[in-house]
């Protein structure tokens, strides 16, 4: 129940002890307790002068909020054109957040000793406790033991490189500790998972129960499933990955073995291409491809028949997967959030015409909300022991 009400307040669906109280199905005692323990923690903040605003009938009810000084999270993300740390506290506040535009380093402990002292600067800077870390990845991780299962092409790190342990050694090294002074927990997952839950919780999957995210990352294409909450892992925590559905069995070879997946079929590096653009060196492709769909895009021939071939063959790919999920919301992240933009029509109108008895066509297809939902996401996996258990938040557990 405390975890619980601690989830309502940290997603802003309980602002106020009345619509907790209704919301958990308790008594205002109840509630009320809940309310105090939470409060005690320092996890949240109640204002009791919250008055009814003008034409509300009932009694003023106590207004509840994160607490501003309460802990904080670490979360990095990690992607060819560099990293990202920030710090984050309840209901995905931002406190603080550095990033870095170098190459990263081919030799993964270097990579994470770089990210960790980052990491301990802005942790110091915070002066909060920090409840934990997580680390986003652009490549599929193990849920066992967080190790990364593809040789991530631009970055050249290894198979199996067990980059929760090594992330989580370096933060120890560089002196983070968790609540109470014992080892801070770390967790990994891949950035386009993290995204989803990201939105789910914070962005424009709110209240979705089947949410499917499709979205580009700084290379290739990524997908996620939200179910009832949680993210769709598979066995072993390699589910959902579309972004090797293949739309062109006669199209560009993919990494995986296959070829015509939307990872090359539908990212921004292909659409750069199909443009007719060079990418420009230091500025990462995925923000030059979003740049020169916003702004070419009413003008130029080619920008507007790349979009075209790209919005085709997202839209074979989406009707493949909602046809297999049957999700209630659909979400685009990246250019493909920019590409929904551009033709919303088209691109509804591609994933309409495979849709048997029509019913993908009712789907929404939303843009995603979230300008960094992966360090987001990160930060929701670092919470994710203190919103099960408040309590650890004490560090008394
Ligand atoms: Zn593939």
């Amino acid at each position: 129940m405390l975890g619980q009400a601690l989830m309502l307040i940290h997603t802003g669906r309980a602002p106020t002890r009345s619509v907790l109280t209704s919301a958990l199905g308790v008594t205002r005692a109840t509630a009320g307790a809940t309310v105090s323990e939470l409060q005690e923690l320092g996890l949240i903040q109640v204002d009791e002068a919250a008055r009814l605003s003008p034409g509300q009938q009932g009694r003023p009810s106590h207004r509840l909020s994160v607490d501003p000084a309460g802990p904080v999270a670490l979360a990095a993300q990690l992607h060819p054109d560099g990293f990202e740390v920030a710090v984050i506290g309840l209901g995905a506040r931002i406190i603080a957040a550095q990033s870095s535009t170098q190459a990263i380093a081919g030799d993964p402990a270097s990579a994470m000793a770089e990210i960790a002292g980052v990491a301990a600067r802005l942790v110091a800077g915070a002066g909060r406790p920090c409840v934990g870390a997580g680390l986003a990845v652009p490549s599929a991780v193990t849920s066992l033991d967080g190790t990364m299962v593809a040789p991530y092409y631009r970055l050249g790190w290894p198979t199996g490189t067990p980059v929760r342990d090594l992330f989580a050694g370096k933060l120890r090294l560089a002196g983070i500790t968790g609540p109470g002074g014992r080892g801070l927990r770390c967790s990994a997952g891949n950035d386009i998972n993290l995204a989803a839950l990201a939105e789910h919780r914070h962005g424009a999957g709110r209240g979705s129960s089947h949410l499917l995210m499709v979205a580009t990352g700084h290379g290739g294409v990524g997908g996620a499933l939200v179910l009832g909450g949680a993210l769709y892992a598979g066995s072993t925590g390699l589910g959902m990955e579309a972004g090797h559905v293949s739309v062109d069995t006669a199209g560009l070879p993919c990494q995986c073995g296959s070829r015509g997946c939307l990872s090359v079929e539908a990212d921004a590096a292909r659409f750069l291409a199909l443009a007719g653009r060079v990418a420009e060196p230091g500025i990462p492709e995925l923000a030059q491809a979003i740049a020169v769909l916003r702004r070419d895009y009413p003008g130029d021939a080619a920008v507007r028949a790349a979009a075209a071939t790209l919005i085709e063959r997202l839209g074979l790919g989406l009707a493949d997967l909602v046809n297999v999920i049957n999700p209630d919301r659909v979400v685009l992240g990246g250019l493909h959030r920019d590409l929904l933009d551009a033709d919303p029509v088209g691109l509804r109108a591609a994933l309409a015409d495979r849709s048997p008895w029509g019913r993908g066509a009712n789907v929404p297809l939303v843009a995603a909300a979230l300008e960094q939902s992966p360090l987001i996401g990160a930060a929701e996996i670092a919470w994710q022991p203190v919103l099960d258990d408040p309590a650890l938040a004490a560090g008394g557990r």
